[in-house]
């Protein structure tokens, strides 16, 4: 049926204008319709995608003379966007979030740029490929726009109206909601239509990069930990913690694997204390990491703006504190871990070689490290930071460390690729191995008064059973590979000798790293106003509490980790 009449005519176009909406909706819509027929998500996303997608329509119908042109400059950017959803959707099978853009931008840009090429597979070209003709094809069909003035004016209004004006007025006035919350409430309806995802979810990383700012200064203000008390008071001691990264337990032989991955802690293994049960609450290292280094745990997620963390506790004791990192460049973004550092008295920032991009290995945190061992300070507390068995698990080992090659101890259902990867894992395993006894030995050496403990900040689902399918992390399909940690003591004899370091009936107690600040001062002779022996792995008053994992922002899906199922 004609729709149209000739140019120059009064009437509208109403089937262009059509063609027009479903262009632009096309590029918010793709995901949203897979999303459907995967069945992954609810239907308020498809449905928002579909009302944002009117937005577009209001330029090219006020400029309806360059509406192709409009259109084309319009449907580039949402192109650009769309990709990163579909790219998103293609490798996780689910909607890109704000979480997601969070870790990319907490990464440094070598980081992010693995983080891509680690899940990057060749069929997604050829997807995006059809995706991008399709879009095409689409404005291909597009004609100049004709519409009436009057329309164009009428639908504008009605367009604000129903996707700002209305939902601003039942929040405030119906609602009686903060001004605040409705554009919170805005924000929300607005981010499943592509590009707000991603530019809500950058104003939203913006503005906390700029709490994390005032994080520092507020931690400045945080009274101090009352009533604290020093078993060690003025005794030499280096105290060292080793926070791994992306190392799962069940990887190690240490801990019982068949492949030997970790020949040199095997070595020195009636040297350490090894605890079989230790798990993190969050598969992230930023959320896992500031439950570790503060009294935040799942349950009491934002402690840390209002108590002392651990390396504040650790200054307030007098001890001199240092920050070795090979995590994260000095980039001056004051983020979560940078806030952390700079809680020390001095930081090294040991991954800021743009150049070398993504190949660095943990032994850069060696010179460091000697350097902070001769320093005269006598009591030290030092933190190295290592980007352990990370992603890419082939840029985190020197050659020399290639020793798993063939598929002798890979699971037999792994394709050719996969056993690949299955096996840089491993050999990155390795390589930490090295790195963890380099960092001992360092110690022994040193011959004083010291103590060091190592765990990593989550674990890491490198094809581990049961299932075989799955590669990284993901919280909404938590499996036991992306908690269980390895966590082990180890204490020169000169510490031995003046601590009680049996831990007899310890070893094996079900442990949440979140509560890891009051092992630590037990371990290291603190006590204080607020400190709970029940929440310490090596207090004879411990009490087993639920390992709790889930977001803790988001309580419904907060729940226990059962450590036994997989086991
Ligand atoms: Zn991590």
């Amino acid at each position: 049926m004609q729709t149209s009449i000739k140019f120059g005519s009064k009437r509208s176009d109403w089937g262009a204008l059509f063609s027009y909406y479903l262009f632009f909706f096309y590029f918010s819509g793709i995901t949203h319709i897979l999303l459907q027929i995967s069945g992954t998500t609810i239907f308020v996303g498809m449905r928002q995608a579909i009302v944002m997608s009117l937005l577009w329509l209001i330029p090219v119908m006020l400029v309806p003379r360059f509406s192709r042109q409009m259109a084309a400059g319009i449907g580039l950017v949402l192109w650009v966007f769309s990709l990163i959803s579909l790219g998103y959707f293609c490798i996780y099978g689910q909607e890109f979030s704000q979480s997601v853009m969070f870790t990319i931008f907490e990464s440094n840009p070598a980081e992010s740029k693995e983080f891509i090429a680690h899940y990057f597979v060749w069929w997604m070209i050829p997807v995006l490929l059809v995706h991008s003709a399709v879009a095409f094809w689409l404005w291909r069909r597009l004609r100049p726009l004709q519409v009436t003035r009057r329309l164009a004016w009428s639908a504008t209004v009605a367009i604000l109206l129903l996707l700002f004006v209305y939902p601003m007025f039942k929040q405030l006035v119906v609602n009686h909601a903060s001004l605040d919350d409705a554009v919170e409430k805005l924000q929300l309806r607005m981010e499943p239509a592509v590009p707000w995802q991603m530019v809500i979810g950058y104003v939203h990383y913006r503005k906390q990069l700029a709490n994390m700012e005032a994080l520092l200064e507020q931690n400045s203000k945080i009274p101090p930990l009352s009533n604290l008390k020093d078993a060690n008071a003025g005794k030499p001691a280096t105290l060292v913690l080793v926070l791994g990264e992306s190392t799962n337990r069940l990887r190690m032989s240490l801990y019982g694997y068949q492949r030997d991955t970790t020949p040199e802690l095997d070595a020195i293994k009636d040297e350490l204390n090894l605890f079989t049960n230790v798990v993190t609450t969050r598969p992230y290292t930023i959320e896992a990491l500031t439950q570790v280094l503060s009294f935040s745990d799942q349950l009491h997620p934002d402690l840390y703006l209002t108590k002392p963390s651990l390396m504040n506790m650790m200054r307030q004791a007098g001890y001199t504190s240092y920050w070795i990192t090979n995590h994260q460049t000095i980039s001056k973004r004051n983020t979560m871990l940078a806030n952390f550092s700079k809680q020390t008295d001095k930081q090294f920032y040991m991954n800021n070689s743009r150049a070398q991009n993504s190949r660095e290995y943990d032994e850069n945190v060696f010179e460091p490290f000697d350097e902070v061992l001769a320093d005269p300070a006598p009591r030290k507390f030092i933190i190295v930071h290592l980007l352990g068995t990370h992603m890419k698990y082939e840029y985190r080992y020197p050659p020399e460390f290639e020793v798993f090659t063939d598929r002798e101890g890979v699971p037999s259902v792994l394709s050719k690729d996969q056993a690949k990867v299955y096996n840089q894992y491993d050999n990155a395993v390795r390589y930490n191995d090295h790195v963890i006894a380099t960092l001992i030995s360092k110690l022994r050496q040193q011959a004083g008064n010291s103590l060091m403990v190592y765990f990593s900040d989550h674990g890491e689902d490198v094809y581990d059973g049961p299932g075989y399918n799955m590669l990284g992390r993901n919280e909404a399909k938590p499996t036991i590979a992306m908690y269980a940690i390895p966590f082990m003591i180890w204490a020169s004899p000169e510490w031995r000798a003046g601590h009680e370091m049996a831990f007899d009936g310890m070893l094996d107690r079900p442990y949440s790293n979140a509560h890891f600040i009051h092992t630590w001062a037990d371990l290291v002779g603190l006590n204080f106003d607020g400190f709970d022996p029940a929440f310490s792995l090596v207090n004879p008053q411990f009490k087993e509490h639920p390992l709790l994992i889930g977001d803790p922002y988001q309580p419904n899906t907060i729940r226990p980790l059962d450590i036994h199922v997989h086991e």
